[in-house]
């Protein structure tokens, strides 16, 4: 079967690979559709990340060259022996979250902060940008009726999104800024619509992705290079939003998000970073402020589904571009890097 794999660097290959088989206790599924992502992009142009290169990742086992691929949907077509949650002919959304099960965090549950947290698709083991994948019975979700498999590709990011609000403090009839207008800041900004938020402020330098950030609900958008976002958001607000989310990953816009806040204020860091970033702890101090992070996403796929239904984070809003597996390089992460009003790019692996 066809698949793009990671060698390097700037070298992603679609190459024939050997088609993955059921074992016991594990779900085939052939890829529909999948979702090109910030982090597949981190990898392409400056990586490895996540993708493991000396040694095998402790979950998947896995090294380079690895499939790449984590937001994707599907159909299954073969289940292993003691698979009961799905059955051939189920469509599918993949949680590609790798843990160990064994670590103090996997104990508690609370999966996403494993000691070796890695991604089908960015760790080994498989991933979507790949006619077929095989995933362990835990991490498929059967998508509800009336979801597409475009729809579905969505889940993944939008899961980030939802956890970044459901661990914020914000409250219906707060009010939020939204620092980078990305995919997930504007996913999360539909996350914060259906939280009930009622002042929504995107900050972000693209014009093309302010447009967008108000048509997904933002209530006014602020350009950092025509005005001090900081001095806006607190005359804006009276005083500062209740809860600021960093999504840029560039270090001075960490202390503009802080210094955005109210007194008692919440900053939601949802980047990861490649470097340190410098911050005036005084700021946090003196107005009794919170920093929080967040990573990825546990026990939510079937909400972020539930929202769908409802008409949340739409992929006909959201996806801007649609291409086959084979044009992955030219047409889909060089547009990525080129062409700042994409947003959501997807791919059909045939
Ligand atoms: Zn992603
Ligand atoms: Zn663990």
């Amino acid at each position: 079967m066809k698949a793009a794999r990671w060698h390097n660097a700037r070298d992603i290959r679609v190459e024939e690979v050997e088609e993955p088989k059921a074992g016991k206790g594990k779900v085939k599924i052939k890829v529909e559709w999948a979702g090109i992502c910030g982090s597949d992009l981190h990898e392409y142009a400056a990586g490895p990340i996540f993708v493991p290169v000396q040694e095998p990742h402790p979950v998947s086992k896995d090294v380079a060259p690895i499939i790449m691929g984590h937001e994707f949907s599907g159909q299954v077509v073969e289940v292993g022996e003691g698979v009961t949650k799905v059955k051939v002919g189920d469509p599918v959304v993949v949680e590609p979250i790798l843990r160990c099960g064994e670590c103090p965090a996997c104990k508690k549950g609370k999966y996403n902060l494993c000691e070796s947290l890695g991604f089908h698709g960015l760790s080994g083991g498989g991933g979507g940008f790949s006619e077929y994948t095989v995933v362990d019975e835990h991490m498929v979700h059967k998508m509800p009726e009336g979801l597409s498999y475009e729809q579905g590709a969505l889940v993944e990011p939008a899961a980030v999104a939802l956890h970044a609000v459901r661990l914020s403090k914000i409250k219906p009839g707060d009010k939020a800024a939204v620092f980078g207008t990305g995919p997930i800041g504007l996913l999360v900004i539909e996350a914060l619509k259906a939280a009930g938020t009622s002042e929504i402020y995107a900050v972000e330098v693209s014009k093309e992705r302010l447009q967008k950030a108000k048509e997904l609900g933002a209530t006014s958008v602020i350009n950092p290079i025509e005005e001090d976002p900081v001095q806006k958001l607190h005359e804006l607000t009276d005083g500062g939003v209740d809860v600021a989310f960093e999504v840029t990953g560039i270090p001075a816009v960490l202390q503009q998000a802080i210094d955005s806040t109210a007194f008692e204020g919440e900053t939601v860091i949802v980047s990861i970073w490649e470097k340190e970033a410098g911050i005036q702890p005084n700021n946090i101090v003196l107005k009794e402020r919170n920093v929080k992070g967040i990573i990825a996403y546990r026990d939510i796929f079937p909400a972020v589904m539930e929202l769908m239904k409802r008409g949340y984070f739409q992929a006909e809003k959201l996806v801007t571009k649609r291409i086959k597996l084979n044009d992955i390089v030219a047409e889909g992460f060089e547009t990525l890097i080129k062409e700042k009003d994409q947003v959501k790019i997807l791919v059909k692996p045939e």
